[in-house]
Formats: C-alpha cells, structure tokens, sequence
C-alpha cells in the first residue's frame, strides 16, 4: 500500500512515520518539513553491512554517500553503525570531520575538487582520496610530497557499463564528465603516472555506474570488468590492488512497480562475481567497498506540507498548492520523478481526485507531481509526499528566498528536531 515500510495508518486514519502520528508532528514543528524515521535509516546501514558480513567475510566497508542526505547527525548515525561515509565537497568533509567522524573512514569523491578542498582532506588525515582526472592527481600528489604524508587515494574509473537508468543519472558510460575511461587506455595511463608518485599509495580503483538501479546485472558486469582491469594492471606494471570500490546506486521504491534489490542479494551476486574474477586471474581478493547513499536514506524520508489553494480548472486539472516546492525538493522539475503522495489527516479515505501538485515558487515548472492520485482536499490539510529522505534536503535552495526546512528525526514515536528550520534573518546573514 505504501512505497515504504515505515509508514502506517494510526486509529485515528493518521498517516504515522516511525510510529509517530505525522498530524501531530505537523502542529508541532510547523509545516513544510523534512521527516525521517532513525529505525529505517539504522536498519538499511545493517543491512549492508551484514551482507558484507555474511557474503564476503566482512572484509569490506559500507560508505553511506551522504550527499543524498547530510547533515551533523546522519554522520553521527553512521559513526554509531560502524561505517563510513563518502562526501564530495569541503562542506560535507567539514561537517562530517564537525561530528569527530574518523578521517580513515572518509572517502572523498568530485570530478573537480579544488586545491583548497583537497589540502583540508590531506590536513584532516582523510582515508581515500577518490581522484577522477589528471590534473588532480598531479595536484595531489604536490600537496601530499608538501605535507610530508602518504596520502591514500584511488581512481575513478568509467567503467563502460550502462545501467539501464535515467540518461541524467548515468555515469558509467565513456561520455560523462567523472573518472578516467577504459577504452581509451587513459585508466591504465592514470594508474601508471599513480604509482610512481611517492607522497601517494594508490589503494584501489573505483567505479558508480550510475543511480536508481533496479538489476543485479550491471553490478555483476562492472565488477568483472574492474577486475580484468586489475588482471591487464598486475601483467603490465606488476602492481597489485589491495581494494575495489563497487560505488552505489541501489534503486528504491518511489512508486509502485519499482522493484528494488533486496540489499543482500546484491552483495551475494557480486561478493561471487569478486571471487571467481580473482580466482581467475589469479588476484588476491580485496577488501570492498560499497557507497549505497539514496537506499540508506530515501525511504526512511517524506515531506510534510500544508495545502493551501485547491485550483479546479474544469477539463484541465486541479491544482492543489503547497506551502513548499521546488526549493525543497527539485527532483520533479530537475528529472520529473515519480512520488505517492498522501492526504495525512485523511489516510483511510479513498483517492477519488487525480491531481497536480503545486509548489509556491514563482515558476511554472515548480511541480511536485502532475497526475497524482490524492484524497479530496482543501486548504488546510497535510499532504505526506514519500519516499523523500534522499537528494531533497541536499538539493533544497533559497530560490525566492524561501528559509530552508527543518529536518525532525522520528525513534519509536519519539521526534526531535535534527536541523532547524531557517530563519529570514538566516537566510539573508550573507548579505552585506
Ligand atoms: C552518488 C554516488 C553514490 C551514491 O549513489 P546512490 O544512487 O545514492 O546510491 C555513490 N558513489 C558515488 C561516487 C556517487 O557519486
């Protein structure tokens, strides 16, 4: 019935996150807002984890890619589950470091980190450095020798593996803007310049086929490529890989007929694609790294709104207006992606209207969805839009100075706020 598994209905025909009464949490913490039940979140950690435990012996590492959801206490939640984290930006490194997350356990990724961000990641002692092109690697490798340390890092490989995905969301194949390609000899060029650097210890390669990822397949193939990769490495120069980073993009449920992977399955296809491949080519096996982001968060998540303005445009359709938008959540009118939403204080009622939801910014394509199914509604109701724990908080803005929305973290019914709401005077603090 729902799209996720942390949603119910309580007695009262409330729509109910974590066990807490989502009306309630709307006359408590004032709508729009951002709510995420921690149980979900804790639990899909775990369940990455212990695929790896239980399909590869544990020698491996779950980095949770926090774009698709950062702030102070995401990476304290993913200290408590003993995994790491990715980040890709200073800002995400600092808040990450802010909470004391160990360095070791920081991956960090971007295809243009400046001289500035990587200087902080190499000052902070961070883990692996992912490098995506040359003139990082040649960048690095200046302030590594200048620090007097052995930076870890690994490359970023393209690995020509389409993911059978939205064109926006896919980045394994040769024309995107990340990593280093294969057919092209560029990979096996950066892994030679690599090693001889002395200030760096190349640990691995890296690849992320893309997002939203429904097949095994995929996987299974880019791991088998990175590993005839590794194989042609040791023949050529003799160097051998202690790690493989898989990437993320472990599709989850937005609507019905999405049909994720059971995170296990995952594992225990891939964890054996790993062994024969080595066993093959006569490696030896590596410890692995995964980067699940969207799947940790996304379905623990949903957006909290109060409608306003229900517009009927007789034989057109109905507009029914929110007190948030597209500042909160972009993801319809950046690749028109697909939500259910739900009338909170109407739970139990039929959907009998088809509707577009509308945010209150000043543009046209400030949709939340087109064609949703809704209960009837009217100014004043709460609408649950689901399955929105992942790149919503993390792509909000300003845009019409709208204050960005608080983020309440939901524990056996419990709710604390985990980020506050903004302010106007926050939001015009940079002003001069
Ligand atoms: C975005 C990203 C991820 C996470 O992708 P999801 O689809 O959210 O799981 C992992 N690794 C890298 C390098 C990424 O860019």
């Amino acid at each position: 019935m729902f799209v996720s598994d942390c949603i119910s209905i309580n007695e009262k025909g409330h729509l109910t996150v974590g066990s807490a009464d989502t009306v309630e949490l709307a006359k408590k913490f004032g709508t729009p807002a951002y709510v995420f039940d921690e149980n979900e979140i804790r639990g899909n950690l775990r369940a990455f984890r212990n695929s790896i435990e239980d399909n590869y012996g544990g020698n491996g590492l779950v980095c949770y890619a926090s774009k698709a959801f950062s702030c102070k206490e995401i990476y304290r939640i993913c200290m408590q589950e003993g995994t790491g984290v990715d980040v890709v930006s200073g800002g995400e490194l600092y808040t990450a470091l802010s909470v004391g997350f160990p360095a070791e356990n920081i991956v960090f990724h971007g295809n243009n980190k400046t001289p500035d961000e990587l200087l902080m990641a190499v000052g902070n002692g961070v883990g692996r450095i992912v490098v995506d092109n040359l003139t990082e690697l040649e960048t690095l490798n200046g302030i590594a020798s200048a620090s007097g340390k052995t930076v870890g890092i690994m490359l970023r490989i393209k690995p020509g593996v389409d993911a059978h995905t939205h064109d926006f969301i896919k980045t394994g194949q040769i024309d995107s803007k990340f990593g280093f390609a294969l057919e092209t000899g560029e990979a096996l060029e950066a892994v030679k310049a690599a090693i001889t650097m002395p200030s760096l210890k190349l640990r691995g390669l890296h690849c992320h086929i893309g997002s939203q990822i429904f097949d095994i397949d995929p996987f299974e193939l880019a791991a088998e490529v990175m590993l005839g990769l590794y194989k042609q490495i040791k023949d050529e120069t003799g160097y051998e890989f202690d790690e493989l980073n898989l990437g993320g993009g472990f599709g989850i449920k937005y609507v019905d007929g999405d049909t994720p992977i059971p995170y296990g399955e995952y594992m225990k296809n891939v964890s054996a694609v790993v062994r024969a491949e080595t066993e093959k080519h006569g490696l030896k096996m590596p410890f692995i790294l995964i980067e699940p982001g969207r799947s940790v968060v996304g379905a623990a998540g949903l957006t909290l709104y109060t409608v306003g303005a229900v517009k009927k445009i007789p034989d057109i359709r109905t507009y029914v207006s929110v007190d948030g938008g597209m500042a909160d959540n972009p993801r319809y009118a950046l690749y028109g992606a697909d939500y259910q939403i739900i009338c909170a204080n109407k739970a139990n009622e039929e959907k009998n209207m088809t509707v577009t939801v509308a945010g209150k910014c000043c543009e046209s394509g400030d949709l939340i969805q087109e064609n949703a199914p809704l209960q009837s509604v009217e100014a004043g109701d709460i609408l649950a839009v689901l399955s929105t724990g992942a790149y919503n908080y993390s792509m909000a803005s300003n845009y019409n100075r709208i204050p960005k929305l608080p983020v309440i973290m939901v524990n056996n019914g419990e709710a604390r706020t985990v980020v506050r709401r903004e302010t106007y005077e926050m939001v015009a603090s940079c002003d001069v």
